[in-house]
This record gives structure tokens, C-alpha cells and sequence, in this order.
């Protein structure tokens, strides 16, 4: 990653940044490479530090120690509007008494582009996030998302290299995030900018990113695509904020996998047969009693329990239980299935 030979614009380094308020540190010692064009997300609970990360990025937070650099640039002491990068933010931040045309054009007028030129790229931009009849409009005029959409046609308008979104979505209702999710992300295809997206929001980094740093007290826990953060978690931190787990350790992962080490099997994986179910070949299993049923539409959510002390969690898809003929229900006497390869060790 210290190659920044042939590199595309667009890159963010930092090496050995903190940031200390007061008595917190909330960004700890801190070594990232952001690569250019990918959709990078910063995950983890409030108080983490992944804002801290992003403002000290923008230069609206100045490091405590370290350096921050882009395209091999050092940018550690430069000015935000001297940086090649935007930020959107959470709320929006548009200006009232302007229509969302002369929001978008305002940029490109501080930098005196000319009044046609700007007049044109403002309406790509507009064209480019699909309100262009709404053009004439101003902000109050227009649904969240729709304010959103602005905000980002915003951004965009001014090609930065790299674009960074502090948790940009957190004001909309749920269906309405998950569709601006797949628009931001075909945006972001599309223009080929580096985006640096910071959410708590676990679902969300997983279903967009490229790569994701998971954040927990100013440190990152691990990096790397959604798959390995989900599937080979680092940590018992990152295993429990990536979806529900089944960790299992000493005695318990002895009894249940043959080994006392730090174990995680998730939810969907595991299997439930009726009382003296014998598990195939490569399988393990254990016997408990249902404790708890939930529907929650597309997935039953069953937890077993055993005098033993083990309490295991699974998740199966109703499309997978016709009719619900093989769901099980409280007091049932059940078999906890699980494949052998889908036992995740965690470093301890
Ligand atoms: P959230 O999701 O709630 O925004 P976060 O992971 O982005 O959380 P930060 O906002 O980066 O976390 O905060 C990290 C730590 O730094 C927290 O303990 C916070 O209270 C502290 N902090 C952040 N900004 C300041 C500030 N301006 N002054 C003092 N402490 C601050």
C-alpha cells in the first residue's frame, strides 16, 4: 500500500493519527489506505470514532498526531476547501431560500465558473440523481430522500475525488433507505468516485461497500470486505456487531465442537430437526428444547436452550418451512444442526 506509483487519483492514507479531546481519545493511533474509486465504510457503535475519522479527513477537525495524505499529497495542515474532497452530510445542509438548481450551481459559482458552464453542469449533476423536475423547486418543497439526492447532486457537481458521507441516510424511514442504498451505490459506480461512508448501521456498510473498517473505541477491530467481516470475524466484538452470533468458548465449545477455543456459528447456518434426528456426515449437533419462537416475515428466529447452559439461535427462511409444517413451537424437543466448515474460529 506505500506504492503510490500508477495509482489513480483518489487515494487516502493515514498513518499513525489520533485525535485526543480533553481526556478521550477518540481516534487511537490510527493507520488506514483508502483505495481510489472504492466504497470504503467506517462501521461501528456511537462514540467509536469513525466521525472523528471523517472530519479530520475533510480538515474540519484538525489530528492531535500523524498525517493524513491523498494522491501521496500530504494534506495533514491544508485548509477544507483546499482539499480535493466534499462531504455530505446527514442533514443535508441545503439552503433554504434557494431553488435546488441555484443550491447545486453554488459551488461552481464560489469557484467563478462561468454562469452557461455552471448552468450546464448543475442540470447534469440534477439529471444525474433523476430530480430534474423538480429543478425549480426549493428544499421544503421536496421529500427526504429527494433533499438527499440534492445534497449528493451537490457534492458531485464539484468532482471530488473523493467523496465523504457521514451517516447520509439516517434521517430517512427505512424503505426509503434502502432504496437510496442502491442508488447511492450505482452513483458512486457510475462516477467512479472514492466513497468514504460512515454509518452504525451494520446492514447498510455490508449491502455497499467495497471494504469496511469495523471502529470500536478509536481503533479499527478489523478491516476487509463484508464477506470476511461477517464470515471470519476478528474479534468477539466484530462477530456480535455483524449480526447475531452463537459464540461458544471453553467447556461449551469443547461439548459442542470438539475444541474450548473462542468459537462463532451463525444463526442462519444452524439447522433444527424433531428429537432424534441423527446429523449427516460433516454435520455436528446438539439436542435443547425451544425456548422462544419469532416470525418476523421472510425468517423464523428460534432459540434453543439445554440443561447444559447452551443457548443457541436459529434463523431459517419461511420459504424453507412450507406451510410452516416444520416450524417448531415452545417445549418442543429439537436437534441443532450445523455443518462442521461453518464454524468460525475467533483469534483471541
Ligand atoms: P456517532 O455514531 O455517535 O457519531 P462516532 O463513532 O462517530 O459516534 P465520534 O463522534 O468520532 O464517534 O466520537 C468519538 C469520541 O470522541 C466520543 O467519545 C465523543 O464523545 C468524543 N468527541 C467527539 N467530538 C468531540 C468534541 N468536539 N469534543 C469532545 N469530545 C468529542
Amino acid at each position: 500500500m506505500s506504492n503510490t506509483a500508477n495509482r489513480e487519483p483518489g487515494y487516502v492514507s493515514l498513518r499513525s493519527v489520533s485525535k485526543v479531546f480533553d481526556d478521550v481519545r477518540a481516534v487511537d493511533d490510527l493507520d488506514l489506505d483508502i483505495e481510489s474509486g472504492e466504497f470504503f465504510s467506517m462501521l461501528g457503535p456511537s462514540g467509536s470514532g469513525k466521525t472523528t475519522v471523517l472530519r479530520m479527513i475533510a480538515g474540519f477537525e484538525t489530528v492531535t498526531t500523524g498525517t493524513i495524505s491523498i494522491d501521496g499529497d500530504n494534506i495533514t495542515e491544508l485548509a477544507p476547501f483546499d482539499r480535493t474532497v466534499n462531504t455530505v452530510f446527514q442533514d443535508y445542509a441545503l439552503f433554504p431560500h434557494m431553488t435546488i438548481q441555484e443550491n447545486v450551481e453554488y459551488g461552481l459559482r464560489t469557484r467563478k465558473v462561468p454562469k452557461p458552464e455552471r448552468a450546464r453542469q448543475a442540470s447534469e449533476a440534477i439529471d444525474r440523481v433523476k430530480l430534474s423536475h423538480v429543478a425549480d423547486r426549493l428544499p421544503h418543497q421536496l421529500s427526504g430522500g429527494q433533499r438527499q439526492r440534492i445534497a449528493l447532486a451537490r457534492a458531485l457537481v464539484l468532482t471530488p475525488k473523493v467523496l465523504l458521507l457521514d451517516e447520509p441516510l439516517g434521517a430517512l424511514d427505512k424503505q426509503l433507505r434502502e432504496e437510496m442504498q442502491v442508488e447511492l451505490k450505482s452513483i458512486q459506480r457510475e462516477a467512479g468516485i472514492t466513497f468514504v461512508f460512515v454509518t452504525h448501521d451494520q446492514e447498510e456498510a455490508m449491502r455497499m461497500s467495497d471494504r469496511i473498517a469495523v471502529f470500536n473505541a478509536g481503533r479499527i477491530e478489523q478491516l476487509g470486505t463484508p464477506h470476511d467481516v461477517y464470515e471470519k470475524p476478528a474479534t468477539a466484538f466484530v462477530a456480535g456487531f455483524l449480526g447475531v452470533s452463537n459464540l461458544l468458548d471453553g467447556e461449551k465449545a469443547m461439548a459442542l465442537v470438539g475444541r474450548s477455543d473462542l468459537v462463532n456459528i451463525r444463526p442462519e447456518r444452524i439447522r433444527l430437526h424433531g428429537a432424534g434426528h441423527k446429523p449427516a456426515k460433516d454435520y455436528s449437533s446438539v439436542e435443547g428444547q425451544v425456548v422462544e419462537v419469532a416470525y418476523t416475515g421472510a425468517n423464523t428466529i428460534t432459540i434453543i436452550e439445554n440443561p447444559a447452559g447452551i443457548r443457541i439461535i436459529s434463523t431459517q427462511l419461511n420459504e424453507e418451512l412450507p406451510g410452516h409444517k416444520d416450524s417448531f413451537v415452545v417445549g418442543d424437543k429439537v436437534v441443532a444442526t450445523w455443518r462442521n466448515d461453518h464454524v468460525a474460529t475467533i483469534p483471541q
